[in-house]
């Protein structure tokens, strides 16, 4: 069997084991499923805010999110607390942004949390839970007058 056969047998193995899971029974089942969650950028919510956080008692201390989030985001997960090797986010860098969740070997130990209340640690704005974007964002010199 040659390299490139044994990939696409790979991705479909894989696709039927996730069909499986999820109870599909074709494939027409999900296809376009996701297509209503596309928006324009400003349309985002800008006032949701979101943290990573880490389980304690299942992580393994690979390090795999610390160098994820030091590489490629916001420093905001340590790797050495009291001198001992610790993985925890810093609540005032992190953004939110799941990479750390995606290169986490262990299913659930990282999750975010949805912030609704207080005040964002990294911003040190109040936080709002209503959703706003940027046609109404203060920054936007353009923004839709308010009613
Ligand atoms: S969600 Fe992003 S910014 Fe926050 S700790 Fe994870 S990788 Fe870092
Ligand atoms: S990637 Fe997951 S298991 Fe590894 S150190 Fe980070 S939280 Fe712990």
């Amino acid at each position: 069997m040659t390299y490139g056969f044994k990939i696409i047998d790979e991705l479909t193995s894989g696709l039927a084991r996730w069909m499986d899971e999820k109870e599909y029974g074709h494939i027409a089942d999900f296809v376009g499923r996701a297509v209503p969650n596309v928006t324009d950028w400003q349309f985002l919510n800008l006032n949701y805010v979101v943290k990573a956080r880490i389980d304690q008692q299942l992580c393994i201390q690979c390090g795999r999110c610390h160098i994820a989030c030091e590489d490629t985001s916001h420093q905001a997960i340590t790797r050495e607390v009291d001198g001992h090797r610790h993985f925890e986010v810093i609540d005032a860098e992190c953004v939110g942004c799941n990479l750390c969740v995606q290169v986490c070997p262990v299913e659930n130990c990282i999750t975010l949390e949805h912030l609704t209340a207080g005040v964002d640690p990294r911003t040190g704005e109040r936080i709002d839970p209503a959703y706003a974007n940027w046609t109404t964002h203060p920054n936007n010199p353009n923004r839709a007058a308010a009613e």
